[in-house]
């Protein structure tokens, strides 16, 4: 096959792509009957282009949030071309000058943390934080402290250990036996309040809840406690007031590590650099991926503190030290494509465009709320909204599947973007997701949200 002839040919590639490539998350039997396989070729600020010469704008940042200094920054592609010329790739024990440089910028915007380790995806960074926890038991605690707490709703990755870590059973279904040793502490979405509480007795009962396993499975068993900042795909859970304080408390009262999980809220989705800094804890772990290079280059990190990472010192035992790798966390495109992502989102000013613009978003939620009856919680931080349909406000039963599908399919019609929770638990399966690039003005909103207004009147009337 000539491939250059093919790459130039549109029609010849929709082929390719239906014969073979296997996308992610899709269901393939549409593409037997007809429906294109869809291929984005180009992207400028927030909008997309497809191979059929369709402009979108994209409100979910290339699709899964990652994206968030938009799309065609030459400066980050020249700055990575020119460290692959130099330098492209060192793995194994050596350093690099991006690795270092990256990760003093890091550090000194995550006071209290000291030290980074890389890695290639989000799932690969929680494992990384998971295996730490199980060596410090090993070496530390006889093994005994080797449990990991995560909480319903919350997602950490795709691999079987991940999953196991991983509180929605939709995704989960089917991939077992899981990895051993990881325990689920209740979700903290009020608007689902488990036992009908809200305010703060919905947060001491969400405190409750996880005390309550503590004394169950018993402090002394437990490593860490990974929980998101604010649960992502799960449905844009931001806690309850009042909630991540007791969490503090909680890891400090049981000598429990807080492992926080930035793979989404990282590099200033909801307004600050990380989404714990919201509400003033200190992790003692913190992994980060999509935002880092914000998709230019596949890059995640596991951060520590030093308390942590002196744990692995120990020169009179030659297991002591940490006996993980990853092979491409030795290429230097990762982190130089996110030195220069740091540099654009500080000189732009887009932690600051995240919360004014994520405020204008929410608003235009808000109105659509007053409008259609069927949006029943406007939910989020930043540019990450969420918007919860319901079939009736009382009894909040969730609008079904097929109708999550048919808006996002409308808004997709009319040139937009937009993502929705993963489809398949009952009460979770209905939330509209809005996670553009940080680059976003009030027009792109407008446009954004006007679509969803069409597309909710057209499906649901
Ligand atoms: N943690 C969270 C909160 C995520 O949303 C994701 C991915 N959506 C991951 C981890 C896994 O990241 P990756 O797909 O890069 O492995």
């Amino acid at each position: 096959m000539d491939l250059h002839a093919l790459t130039n040919d549109p029609e010849g590639i929709v082929e390719a792509d239906r014969a073979h490539v296997w996308h992610h998350l899709l269901q393939h039997k549409p593409h037997d009957h007809g429906v294109d396989p869809r291929i984005i070729v180009e992207g400028k600020g927030l909008k997309v282009w497809d191979i059929k010469g369709k402009e979108h704008i994209d409100s979910v940042s290339g699709g899964v949030w990652t994206v968030n200094v938009g799309y065609g920054r030459e400066r980050i592609a020249r700055a990575v071309g020119d460290q692959l010329t130099k330098m492209c790739f060192f793995g194994g024990t050596a350093g690099t000058i991006p690795g270092a440089t990256f990760s003093q910028m890091l550090i000194d915007k995550m006071p209290g943390l000291d030290r980074v380790y890389f890695a290639n995806s989000g799932s690969e960074a929680n494992e990384k934080g998971f295996k730490m926890v199980r060596q410090i038991s090993h070496k530390h605690h006889g093994g005994k402290k080797s449990k990991i707490l995560y909480r319903e709703r919350d997602y950490h990755g795709t691999t079987i250990t991940c999953l196991s870590a991983g509180g929605q059973e939709e995704r989960n279904a089917q991939y077992g036996p899981y990895t051993p040793g990881f325990v689920s502490v209740p979700h903290c979405l009020e608007y689902r309040s488990q036992d009908g509480s809200n305010g703060e007795a919905y947060t001491a009962a969400s405190l409750k809840a996880i005390e309550d396993v503590i004394l169950r499975e018993g402090a002394d068993t437990i490593g860490s406690l990974c929980l998101e900042p604010i649960t992502a795909g799960g449905g844009i859970i931001t806690p309850p007031v009042g909630y991540w304080d007791g969490v503090q408390a909680l890891c400090k009262k049981y000598n429990i590590l807080l492992h926080i999980d930035e793979v989404v809220c990282g590099l200033g989705r909801t307004g600050t650099w990380f989404g714990y800094q919201q509400f003033g804890v200190q992790p003692d772990i913190v992994t980060m991926a999509k935002g880092v290079a914000s998709g230019y280059a596949a890059i995640s990190c596991c951060v520590t503190t030093n308390a942590v990472f002196e744990q692995f010192k120990d020169d009179t035992d030659k297991l002591g030290y940490f006996r993980d790798i990853s092979t491409f966390g030795g290429c230097t495109a990762g982190p130089a494509a996110a030195i220069e992502n740091m540099h654009i989102i500080q000189e732009e000013g887009l932690l600051e465009n995240s919360t004014t613009m994520g405020e204008h978003l929410k608003a235009n939620l808000h109105a659509l709320m007053e409008k259609h009856r069927w949006i029943g919680d406007v939910r989020g931080k930043g540019l990450f909204a969420g918007a919860e349909l319901v079939m009736d406000r009382d009894s909040k039963e969730p609008v079904d599947e097929k109708t999550v599908a048919a808006i996002v399919g409308d808004c997709m019609k009319q040139g937009v973007i937009i993502g929705a929770t993963n489809r398949s638990l009952p009460g979770f399966n209905n939330t509209l997701l809005f996670a553009p690039a940080l680059i976003a003005t009030k027009d792109d909103l407008d446009h954004i949200t006007d679509a969803v207004d069409q597309a909710i009147t057209r499906v649901l009337g």
